[in-house]
């Protein structure tokens, strides 16, 4: 039996909560209850999240921990997520290596006037943070040595799943040979092309935006002031991010061909087209590192679970780059989860079955179409010279100036603090 038959199994055995991780002599396999296929952020977080939580959890990464740790991407991280990783211990050893937003400048090409975002428009002392990929997952691997219940395998790509009443069975590449080991849930945090996704027949709408990502390290002359700056373009978004030692992270956003030419570019004439866009407010521009470019998506899964089965992170949504959500929305898909498995596991549910799981379904999915639905608004709205909709952004951007509680609305949704925020943000780990 594969996944693709799981929504039709209902489990037929009496459930049994195990208290430890157990070893099947007869079939030389081992059994959790919980099995996250993922060791990006999103995976790495739910496994960190589930300590202490009473379940034997398996953490499975397909590739090896210095590839996985080396991807050279930064992110900003909103204050949900931030308060996520605070309460799952993670942000001691994070924060080191997160440079703090204190100013967020919108603006709109062609506009003179800018909106400016400060920490007392929203009441906090921060508006979020930036960091590398390899600062965040790095401390979350660290953290898993700290989690007695979990279990870390990588490399070790999980190669193939059998469906049981009770759970699923699992074959797992690992040092040349295959091991075989039971779940009562699976949670496919595989990235945007989830093949667990794909396996359980859940279907995705979205699509393809025309515009393309190019993403690179800077070193400004001056320095960035932690101020985070989001500029809309007829061609698409263009964001600077400020990091620690006063680098900068480009998120600049054009149709495919322009980002093409972009990349094409040698050195000295892709800065001088970033000063050109930018204007020379932060002096001579020197480029750390490659450029790098990604495609631009929005994708939303039809549902999050089946029985036995849960979509976390880009295995279960994509997003429009701008504002910077795609992996916030996803730490808080895992700490919602977290959350639920925790309860239901206490109260004596069985955590694989889908009345448990759509506890999870009904929270995430809905308040991610709102971020979903935002991010693709203000990507319409502001990548286009039709006369209205320049009138419509202009009074939207003068709205944002002029009246205080629309900026607290929007700061609420650009900062995660909208919508029902999990335990694990709010400081009440259980
Ligand atoms: C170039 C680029 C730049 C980006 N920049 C930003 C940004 O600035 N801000 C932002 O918020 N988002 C950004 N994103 C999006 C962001 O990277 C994702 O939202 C985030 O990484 C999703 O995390 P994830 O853990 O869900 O998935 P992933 O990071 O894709 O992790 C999935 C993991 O699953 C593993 N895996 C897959 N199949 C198996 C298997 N069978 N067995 C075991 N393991 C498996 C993979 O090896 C991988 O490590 C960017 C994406 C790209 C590609």
């Amino acid at each position: 039996m594969t996944l693709e038959q799981l929504d039709t199994i209902a489990p037929s055995t009496p459930f049994q909560v195990p208290t430890a991780q157990r070893w099947n002599e007869a079939n030389q396999r081992t059994d959790y209850d919980v099995a996250i296929v993922g060791g990006g952020l999103v995976g790495a977080t739910l496994a960190c999240a589930l300590k202490d939580s009473g379940l034997q959890v398996v953490l499975l990464e397909a590739k090896p921990q210095s590839d996985a740790v080396a991807r050279g991407q930064a992110y900003h991280i909103n204050l949900s997520s931030s308060r996520i990783f605070e309460d799952i211990g993670v942000w001691d050893e994070m924060h080191p290596g997160a440079n703090p937003i204190d100013q967020i400048h919108l603006s709109d090409a062609g506009d003179a006037a800018t909106v400016t975002f400060v920490q007392k428009d929203l009441g906090t002392d921060i508006l979020g943070y930036v960091a590398e990929h390899r600062v965040l997952l790095e401390a979350l691997r660290q953290r898993l040595h700290d989690c007695s219940n979990v279990t870390y395998l990588c490399p070790a790509p999980l190669v193939k799943t059998i469906a049981l009443d009770d759970g699923i069975e699992l074959e797992v590449l690992q040092d040349g040979g295959i091991q075989q080991m039971q779940t009562r849930l699976l949670v496919a945090a595989d990235g945007v092309r989830s093949p667990l996704r794909q396996q359980a027949g859940i279907r995705t709408r979205g699509w393809q935006y025309w515009q393309t990502c190019v993403v690179a390290f800077i070193k400004p002359e001056k320095p960035h002031h932690n101020i985070a700056y989001e500029r809309f373009q007829p061609a698409g978004p263009f964001a600077i991010l400020p990091l620690p030692n006063n680098l900068c992270r480009i998120v600049w956003t054009a149709p495919k061909a322009e980002a093409e030419a972009i990349m094409a570019l040698e050195e000295k004439a892709f800065l001088s087209a970033l000063t050109q866009r930018f204007g020379e407010q932060m002096g001579v521009l020197e480029l750390v590192g490659d450029r790098a470019v990604f495609p631009t998506q929005l994708m939303q899964s039809d549902r999050y679970v089946l029985p036995r089965l849960a979509l976390i992170g880009d295995a279960a949504h994509c997003c429009h780059p701008v504002g910077g959500q795609g992996v916030n929305l996803g730490i808080r898909d895992a700490a919602a989860l977290a959350q639920i498995l925790q309860a239901a596991h206490q109260q004596g549910d069985d955590i694989g079955s889908l009345r448990v799981l759509k506890r999870y379904d009904r929270w995430r999915r809905w308040e991610n179409v709102i971020i979903l639905g935002f991010t693709d608004t203000l990507n319409r709205v502001f990548s286009n010279s039709f006369p209205p909709l320049v009138v419509l952004r202009r009074l939207g951007l003068w709205t944002l100036r002029s009246v205080p509680p629309a900026k607290r609305i929007a700061l609420k949704l650009m900062t995660g603090l909208s919508g029902r925020a999990p335990r694990l943000a709010q400081g009440e780990r259980e």
